[in-house]
């Protein structure tokens, strides 16, 4: 099912674009236990597929560093406790620490009160939802997500011809018993702005009825994103995904102590609001029920005969799993991001060779 399409750039293995991303975000400042959870988070998007939010990320997390948009060695300020419910500031610190504490800090709650509701206000980019889904499932507990994005509007609301918001992901994390999840977790536009991105790297079209131009009209291209004034991504689903988003923006946004967005912020940094819900199926009563019901769900709409082209039906949290096994020992970086990485290393006074040193990046065959 998972098939590379990337040519020209390099590979590079897991570990070692680890380190070499730690090494850039320590040149930013950061100490060491971010910088470790940074490359951690970033490196997990690339493994489970999702360059979108791996380390294609870096260059504009150096260009918010500059612009102060992003604050290094921050934590969390606690805004109201109240037991089961936590509301929490990540003070434009990188979202790869706010994100990781904050449900850390539900976990517990969790554990104490059998549910807890995470507010995550004004924490940089937050990356993939998944894996603060996969944090709370490894504790055998249901997440729930919803996010919003203050950044520049990139998609349009359903009707619309121009841009009023982001692609707020929303995320659902459900423990199996065999080990393997439930793990759904989407942008709720019809692709990920970092796939449009990935796209316009890569020097590809994207399908014709997922873009508009800066006119409002369709379009296959990525560039129209970054053209000055730009198009919008459409909203999934029509009006359903459209209202998917509309519910992320305002419990991912305003019900979590952040904004929502009504004008256009100039600056380059990502403000990422969250809502979480954390649910233990123990307390609740109903593990037993959940596992056993779960599992004969799965078996059942698996056993769905698959459409032409299809090799199998899956379930949500499956294509990732697949691509960590398929990435396990090299990850492809197109030739443009991987330069863009450089770029941004050198810009913080890490010179090419030395991070390349670290990298080891392989040409792709
Ligand atoms: P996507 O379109 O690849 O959809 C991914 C979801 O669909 C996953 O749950 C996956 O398991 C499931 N899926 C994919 N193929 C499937 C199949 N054949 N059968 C069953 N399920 C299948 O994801 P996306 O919309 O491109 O989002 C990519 C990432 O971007 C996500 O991790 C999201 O959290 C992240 N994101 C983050 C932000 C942010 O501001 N931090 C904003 C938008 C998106």
């Amino acid at each position: 099912m998972v098939c590379e399409t990337t040519t020209d750039g390099v590979s590079v293995a897991p570990a070692r674009l680890r380190a070499a991303v730690r090494a850039i975000v320590e040149r930013g400042g950061s100490n060491e236990r971010e910088s470790t959870l940074v490359a951690g988070q970033l490196v997990e998007a690339n493994l489970t597929g999702h360059d979108s939010h791996g380390v294609g990320m870096v260059p504009r997390y150096v260009e918010a560093l500059a612009e102060g948009g992003l604050r290094v060695n921050q934590q969390l300020s606690v805004v109201t406790d109240a037991g089961a419910l936590l509301m929490l500031d990540g003070n434009a610190g990188y979202g790869q620490v706010m994100a990781f504490d904050a449900m850390r800090l539900g976990i517990e709650r969790a554990a104490e009160h059998g549910v807890a509701v995470v507010g995550l206000a004004n924490s940089h980019h937050i990356g993939r939802i998944g894996h603060w889904a996969e944090q709370c499932v490894a504790e055998g507990l249901v997440s729930i997500h919803f996010a919003n994005v203050i950044a520049r509007p990139v998609v349009a609301p359903f009707g619309g011809r121009d841009a009023r918001f982001v692609t707020n992901p929303f995320c659902v994390g459900i423990p199996m018993p065999d080990g393997e999840p439930i793990l759904l977790d989407f942008a709720t536009s019809r692709i990920a702005m970092g796939k449009v991105r990935v796209a316009f790297n890569k020097g590809e079209q994207v399908k014709p009825d997922t873009l508009l131009d800066a006119h409002g009209e369709p379009t296959g291209d990525p560039g129209a994103l970054f053209a000055d004034p730009g198009g919008a991504i459409l909203p999934f689903g029509e009006h359903k995904g459209y209202g998917m988003a509309v519910v992320c923006e305002i419990l991912g946004g305003a019900l979590a102590g952040g904004r929502t967005l009504h004008d256009r912020p100039t600056h380059r940094s990502i403000i990422n609001n969250m809502l979480t819900f954390i649910v233990d199926p123990g307390r609740l009563g109903t593990a037993e029920r959940l596992a056993r019901e779960a599992m004969a769900f799965a078996e059942w709409v698996r056993a769905s005969p698959p459409m032409a082209g299809v090799d199998r039906v899956r379930l949500a949290g499956e294509p990732e799993r697949e691509w960590r096994a398929a990435r396990a020992e090299a990850i492809p970086i197109d030739a443009t991001t991987w330069r863009q990485i450089v770029a941004a290393a050198e810009r913080l006074g890490l010179p090419a060779a030395q991070l390349e040193s670290i990298a080891a990046p392989r040409p792709l065959a």
